[in-house]
């Protein structure tokens, strides 16, 4: 995600850690894999579907039990962790308060099921014997979800439908077991294994569904479909006004959705020229299609693989930056995965850094890396200074859970200003041979897995760049900057 935060909302925000080891996800072996059907019926603002799981025991201990997450439930009524922050919640719910949330009808091939954890944001599906290590476990879900009319990742938009979270997914495995995560109004609170996908979605004919791949039609509707593999997550928008432009970045096809862009040509460029800088700078993009999307969104823009979806405000100057970093997130993100509920830093910072990059070997944007790092260093001072001066003491910790961040201004600082103030340092320290060759170790190394700190940290010391105290004092917060 990346949200455009002016320097001057600061008034408005005064008012256990655990280690990526304890809650990682595997990315090795054999993947789970969903098949989802889905049908969506505007009048309702309802989602019904049918899901199987080809569930992968990939931990080292039996299973009795397994947890999906449930981000749906976040929109429901009463929930304790809203989805969007006070200060974004009135342009979200752009209608007035609004409520959507997840219902299952059916869970085969288990024991039984139930709505649980802290916040209804947990499906525990009990397996009718034990799931040993490596085997695998079939299970069927008929659900339905309901969509607030929320300009969200989850929801109803003026113009669009944004489908992304919709379906219950397996919850990360670690030393104390699944890894239950309530959503939160800052970051993106989903950390996810990869795996594959079979979604078909049946939609009224004249809606446009951006992230599918094939589209077939026939008695008034039409049946969009996605196979994806090796995926952190599948998402969609949908609907019935998008123009298109398209571009190829090598082989890869690239599309851009609009509904009111001034200049489409120059959006489809930034996305398609970022997509191949990044390629060449960290690592192969290893998915078959790309796609860009303007939709109704409360931030700048929001990561998925595969669709980046940028918000229909944004001013016009921005969207190139938006679109870099979002295209960064392919990297950082959907291709190697990190703690983003624990260590938004890690990938935010890098998303946001690699954007700086890309800008200033693209001068036609009008942003240059020093530009970027100048802004954020001037960002976060300031944040600095208004913390020191109002609360005695700033806790500017990269490393926590996104419900210890005190809002939007603080998430905004630690995990993006702090996060390009971080790697520029590192940029520093390593030079640039040392630290480009990190980064495409990194790349390399954990595609299809969940990094943590340390495992970054150390592709920096394989090429000869000892960094960890100085990536241990800016996640810690004891650095001053
Ligand atoms: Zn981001």
């Amino acid at each position: 995600m990346r949200k455009i935060l002016s320097v001057t909302m600061c008034g408005v925000l005064l008012s256990p850690m655990l280690a990526l080891a304890a809650c990682g996800g595997g990315g090795s072996g054999e993947r789970t894999f969903y098949s989802i059907r889905a049908e969506y019926f505007p009048e309702e603002r309802k989602l019904c579907a049918e899901m199987e799981a080809n569930i992968v025991n990939g931990s080292d201990n039996a299973w009795e039990e397994v947890r999906f997450f449930l981000a749906p439930n976040a929109y429901r009524e009463g929930a304790k962790y809203a989805p969007v922050s006070e200060l974004y919640a009135p342009a979200a719910y752009y209608n007035g308060q609004s409520y959507g949330g997840i219902t299952f009808s059916a869970v085969g091939g288990a024991a039984g099921y139930a709505v649980c954890g802290e916040d209804e944001n947990v499906l525990s599906v009990a397996l009718e014997e034990p799931l040993y290590p490596d085997e695998t476990a079939k299970l069927t879900f008929t659900f339905e979800v309901t969509l607030a009319e929320i300009s969200h990742r989850l929801g109803v938009g003026r113009e669009t439908v944004n489908l992304a979270n919709f379906y219950p997914v397996l919850e990360t495995y670690g030393r104390e077991g699944f890894c239950d995560r309530v959503y939160a109004p800052y970051g993106d609170p989903f950390v996810t294994a990869c795996a594959d996908y079979d979604v078909t979605l049946t939609v009224p004919a004249e809606y446009t569904v951006c992230g599918a791949a094939e589209r077939e039609e026939s008695g008034g509707k039409a049946v969009y479909s996605l196979r994806a593999q090796n995926v952190r997550d599948v998402a969609f928008v949908l609907g019935t006004a998008f123009e298109s432009v398209s571009a190829e970045a090598g082989d890869v096809p690239v599309t851009y959705y609009y509904l009111d862009d001034a200049d489409p040509a120059r959006t489809l460029a930034a996305a398609k020229d970022s997509l191949c800088y990044f390629a060449e700078t960290f690592g192969e993009y290893e998915y078959p299609q790309y796609v860009v999307v303007q939709t109704d969104f409360p931030y700048g823009g929001m990561e998925y693989p595969m669709l980046s979806m940028i918000a229909r405000d944004l001013r016009e100057g921005d969207i190139p930056l938006v679109v870099a970093h979002e295209t960064a997130h392919q990297w950082w993100y959907a291709m190697v995965g990190s703690d983003q509920y624990n260590e938004a830093w890690q990938d935010e910072g890098l998303a946001e850094f690699s954007a700086a990059l890309f800008l200033d070997e693209h001068p036609e944007y009008g942003v240059s890396y020093a530009d970027m790092v100048a802004s954020s260093e001037l960002s976060y001072r300031a944040f600095y200074s208004i913390h020191a001066q109002v609360s005695g003491a700033a806790d500017t910790r990269m490393s926590k859970p996104l419900t210890e961040f005190t809002g939007e201004y603080e998430y905004r600082n630690l995990a993006y200003d702090k996060g390009v103030i971080l790697f520029d340092n590192l940029r520093t320290v390593a030079g640039d041979k040392r630290f480009f060759a990190a980064l495409s170790d990194y790349c390399a190394r954990y595609r299809g897995a969940i990094a943590s700190p340390a495992d970054m940290v150390a592709c920096f010391h394989r090429k000869g760049a000892r960094v960890e105290e100085l990536v241990n004092s800016f996640t810690d917060g004891k650095c001053i900057i």
